[in-house]
């Protein structure tokens, strides 16, 4: 039987993800171990998985996602004022420039930003997501289909295959005795 993309299914693909307007590369699995992922638990952008469903071992896919199927739109509330006097410590090291990336440690943890706004008194930080916004095409190929293991469906993440494991073992947020 030919393992179908569906839910709890484990997936592997090699994925290029281009900005349509300006065929610019934003993110490529090129050179690097395909993205492996439980499909159906909201890993990915909700696009990329209904475009996968259903695909098997060795298909290719081309699709192009709208905002709202991707990383959504930019929102004015995602703009945010701070007073410049909360970066005092982190000026004495580092020069605020309009376009840097700095990350907030927030209570539910870390959120990244871009300065787009910079006066003596305050930042404009935009908390929006880098390619919110942007129309995204990905050109994706399913690498492999299996079965999610209990342990795996357990823990909500993909663990190294047989065979795989001494190779991916020193990038494994799992080990041996004590996985997440
Ligand atoms: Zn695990």
């Amino acid at each position: 039987m030919v393992e179908k993309v569906s839910k709890n299914m484990v997936v592997s693909v090699h994925y290029t993800g281009t900005l349509p307007g300006t065929g610019e590369v934003f993110d490529s699995s090129e050179g690097r171990e395909p993205l492996s992922f439980i499909f159906g638990h909201g890993q990915m952008i909700p696009g990329f998985e209904e475009e996968l469903m259903g695909a098997s071992k060795g298909e290719k896919r081309e699709f192009t996602l709208p905002p709202e199927k991707a990383y959504g739109n930019r929102e004015e509330e995602a703009m945010l004022k701070i007073p410049r006097s909360q970066f005092a410590q982190l000026e004495q090291t580092a020069e605020l420039k309009i376009g840097i990336q700095l990350v907030a440690q927030m209570p539910h943890g870390p959120a990244p930003f871009t300065i787009v706004e910079l006066d003596d008194e305050s930042i404009t930080a935009d908390f929006n997501h880098a390619l919110a916004g942007e129309t995204l095409t990905f050109n994706v190929e399913v690498v492999e289909v299996r079965s999610a293991s209990e342990e795996e469906m357990l823990h909500g993440h993909v663990h190294p295959a047989l065979g795989q494991q001494n190779n991916a073992k020193s990038d494994s947020s799992c080990t041996k005795d004590g996985c997440c």
